[in-house]
């Protein structure tokens, strides 16, 4: 069968709606499905003005299993990102996250299964690796989250996993995501978060247009090269034009998990190194204490993902840093 209609839950969102372009300007029917408890309308309108075509877009929950089945009759493929996602929320909150993430996904694959829908790609996290044993990470490193959030990701992949070893007409790609910053090159779309920013490359942003005083850098005395932590920050637009890759690559692989990173770490300080240097603002900083929770290195080894879908990540950190601030100086209060 082929695939022309594509679900997106939670497609209004950062890395769905970058996603959404990718899928457009690939001819795919675009059906977006989001509470809009973490996003804007205005992320998909502006979708539809960067690449001239339309969006279906039904604001629901992916616990309304009614509405979900009403949504989704005639869809070919889901891609799944709805879901609440920070760290520190879920410590608080953790029934909260169980509850959006665990049963709405549980209920968006019941929907699914009553509808013959098998095919899915779904938003994991390089969170569940934990602190690595070994790097490059593998996708054979092992998983233990360390909070709510990691386990509900666990948790996940595992109802799916098990999905799939009960029926294998079940497609399933689960995408293991690294650090995406950056944004659409046009300025128009990017990643709006609510508050004060939990991630590094917002937090800088807003630094640069103004919008906070300085950074504080969260510990400088980890065994790496500079002190400070470091991660695989990927672009926004190849990790969409990695689901795009899933997407038609599904059925060519085992229900399996794939690292979506470059391979490159950088650390914190290299960021804001870079990111003075694409933007030509100062970021100033201070160092603080490590923050709870937070290891000391982390990278993907990337090569499954171009074993298996024939993708790699493109695009530099100097890109990265210009998109980013494209986005936030043209929109300082986001949407
Ligand atoms: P985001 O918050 O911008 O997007 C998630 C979207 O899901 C939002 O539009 C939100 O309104 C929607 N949503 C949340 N709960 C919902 C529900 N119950 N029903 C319907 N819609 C709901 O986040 P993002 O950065 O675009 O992340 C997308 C996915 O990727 C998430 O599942 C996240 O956990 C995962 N992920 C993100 C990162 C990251 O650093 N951004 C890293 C790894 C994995
Ligand atoms: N970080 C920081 N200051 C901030 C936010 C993050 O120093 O205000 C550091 C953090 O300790 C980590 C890196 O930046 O080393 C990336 O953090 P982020 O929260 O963006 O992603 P994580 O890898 O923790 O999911």
């Amino acid at each position: 069968m082929s695939i022309k209609t594509i679900f997106v839950t939670g497609g209004a969102g950062y890395i769905g709606s970058h996603t959404c372009i990718e899928l457009l300007q690939a001819n795919y029917n675009v059906i977006v499905y989001d509470n809009l408890a973490n996003s804007k309308l205005e992320s998909l309108r502006r979708v539809e003005q960067i690449t001239g075509k339309s969006i279906t877009f039904i604001k629901g929950d992916i616990r309304d299993k009614d509405a979900l089945k009403n949504a989704m009759t005639g869809c070919d493929a889901v891609i799944h990102f709805a879901g609440l996602k920070a760290v520190g929320e879920s410590v608080e909150k953790p029934l909260l996250y169980y509850d959006n993430n665990v049963l709405g996904s549980l209920c968006l694959f019941h929907v699914m299964q009553e509808l013959l829908i098998k095919n899915i790609v779904f938003s994991s996290s390089a969170t569940m690796y934990g602190d690595p044993e070994f790097l490059p990470l593998t996708e054979v490193h092992r998983c233990e989250a360390t909070n709510p959030y990691g386990e509900t990701k666990l948790a996940i992949e595992m109802m799916l996993r098990a999905l799939y070893n009960s029926d294998k007409d079940w497609q399933i790609a689960l995408l293991r995501y690294f650090n995406p910053v950056g944004a659409h090159e046009s300025g128009l779309i990017g990643e709006d978060p609510s508050g004060i920013p939990n991630n590094l490359m917002p937090f800088i942003t807003q630094v640069a247009v103004g919008k906070r005083k300085q950074l504080a850098v969260f510990g400088n005395d980890y065994q790496t090269p500079d002190g400070t932590g470091v991660r695989d920050y990927i672009h926004v637009v190849d990790l969409a034009k990695g689901h795009l890759k899933a997407l038609e690559a599904l059925g060519r692989f085992e229900c399996d998990a794939i690292n979506l990173g470059t391979g490159k770490g950088y650390s914190v300080l290299e960021l804001v190194g870079a990111f003075e240097q694409a933007s030509g603002q100062s970021i100033p900083y201070i160092i603080q204490d490590r923050r709870p929770g937070d290891i000391s290195e982390c990278y993907a080894d990337p090569r499954k993902a171009k074993d298996l879908l024939g993708w790699e990540a493109e695009l530099s950190l100097n890109k990265m840093c210009v998109d980013s601030w494209r986005w936030q100086k043209h929109n300082p209060d986001g949407y």
